[in-house]
């Protein structure tokens, strides 16, 4: 069917072209009632400075824009904002068209993050392009937008650019639910880690408490028998087997804390280090994110495969890293760092290691702090680094802790994939 037989049916064609004009109307009432924020932009005088810089003998554009970021406020006197639709005024906070498009330009600066990418489009031919920006109200709101806007396609004039349409959605509920969820998972990971060790903290005194309990009646008694005028040597002998009973007891509970603290059976699979720092960095972004540290991860390429529980390798460096933002804050440290690296440790170890920009370790607390239950902190459990040292150390490892003077370094050294295991000569690269 042709466009003209398909506007006929439609009622819009009645030959002399006045269907046309019908049209030109559905279109003007779409772009108002659209509950998508439509901008019509003219870019043809962008355009055209664009297609001069590559006249002048410019290659690479992206280089360009690099060197020359005034480019994007230089050109921005090219650029006008020709409509907007009611929903794109809402957006933006105003009552009526013509004030918006006066104060237009102060109400969308030059954005160089976004107009970089409808610069690149232009050059590289693209018909599309989009992206994320940050759009200050007339009332003062912030909100975050997704943007998309369609462009002409091949090397075109830049009179093809006289009218560019930019939709634009308003995603702050999305990034709302995106926050809670990163809050929720931070929250999770440190409710795991916390319940993990109250858990053990309250059966370990609860357990331990009934052979300390026989421990002290009997030293009690002992005492007694001793003090008599005429010792009683016998019930003093008897007395001092109970105590050496209950303390094997409670050596018993202590070991079997210690199994359970190892949940079970070892799991042994070959991890690659990127992921378990991956895991981990994603476990604690929105804590650091929250206490402003800034979180940077340095490995080579390549690294071996380790061998280890994913979740128990993520957990040692989730609590070294919230180790470093809790001594971070406490210390209000102005610049707050956490770089992670991993490196060889010749070929049978891969060692990572968690700086960061702290306080650092002094040196009497420095031997003490893999010890259960020794903490520097008023609501400390002391558990988190002693947990972490028998997690490495059941896998082969070591774990040991320096100050680097600028800060704590705590590192941890996990074995290679064993390559007999994998029945080559060669350590398990994933
Ligand atoms: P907790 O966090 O409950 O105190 P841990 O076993 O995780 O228990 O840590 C023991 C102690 O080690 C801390 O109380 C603190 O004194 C010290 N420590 C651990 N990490 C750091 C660090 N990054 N900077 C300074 N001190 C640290």
């Amino acid at each position: 069917m042709s466009e003209d037989e398909h506007l006929q049916r439609r009622g819009m064609v009645n030959g002399d072209g006045e269907g046309y004009l019908a049209m030109e109307r559905l279109h003007a009432d779409l772009f108002e009632i659209s509950p998508i924020s439509i901008l019509c932009e003219d870019w043809s005088g962008v355009k055209q400075a664009v297609d001069e810089v590559i006249a002048g003998g410019v290659t690479d554009f992206d280089r360009f824009l690099e060197d020359n970021p005034q480019f994007f406020f230089d050109v921005r006197r090219f650029h006008r904002i020709l409509d907007a639709n009611r929903s794109a005024l809402d957006l933006l906070g105003f009552r009526d068209k013509e004030t918006f498009l006066q104060e237009s330009r102060v109400r969308l600066p030059a954005n160089p993050a976004s107009n970089a990418q409808v610069f690149k489009a232009m050059v590289r031919g693209k018909t599309v392009c989009q992206g994320e920006r940050v759009l200050h109200t007339k009332d003062g709101r912030v909100v975050p937008i997704l943007w998309r806007a369609s462009l002409p396609p091949g090397p075109a004039d830049p009179q093809a650019y006289s009218r560019l349409y930019f939709f634009a959605v308003d995603v702050t509920e999305l990034k709302r639910v995106q926050e809670a969820l990163m809050a929720a998972q931070a929250n999770l990971s440190h409710a795991g880690r916390l319940s993990l060790v109250g858990e053990l903290a309250a059966s370990l005194t609860h357990e331990v408490s009934q052979p300390l309990v026989s421990i002290a009646s009997h030293a009690a008694a002992a005492t007694r028998w001793l003090s008599r005028e005429t010792p009683n040597l016998g019930e003093v002998a008897t007395s001092l087997n109970r105590i050496t009973a209950s303390t094997q007891h409670a050596v018993r509970i202590i070991g079997k804390m210690r199994s359970f603290a190892r949940r079970g059976e070892l799991v042994t699979e070959p991890m690659k280090p990127q992921d378990c720092i991956a895991d981990a960095v994603t476990l604690v972004e929105h804590e650091a994110y929250r206490q402003k540290t800034r979180i940077a991860v340095d490995m080579p390429a390549n690294l071996p495969a380790i061998v280890g529980d994913r979740t128990q390798i993520q957990q040692v460096i989730v609590n070294i890293a919230y180790n470093a933002i809790q001594a971070m804050q406490a210390a209000n440290a102005p610049e707050r760092r956490i770089a992670i690296a991993a490196a060889a440790d010749g070929p049978d170890f891969v060692t990572f290691t968690i700086t960061d920009s702290g306080p650092g370790i002094p040196d009497d607390v420095l031997p003490r702090i893999f010890e259960p239950f020794f903490s520097t902190k008023q609501e400390g459990m002391g558990l988190g680094l002693s947990i972490c040292k028998t997690i490495v150390e059941e896998r082969g490892g070591r774990l040991w802790a320096a100050d680097s003077g600028q800060g704590a370094s705590l590192s941890f050294s996990l074995p290679v994939a064993s390559a007999a295991a994998e029945g080559v000569d060669q350590p398990a690269v994933l």
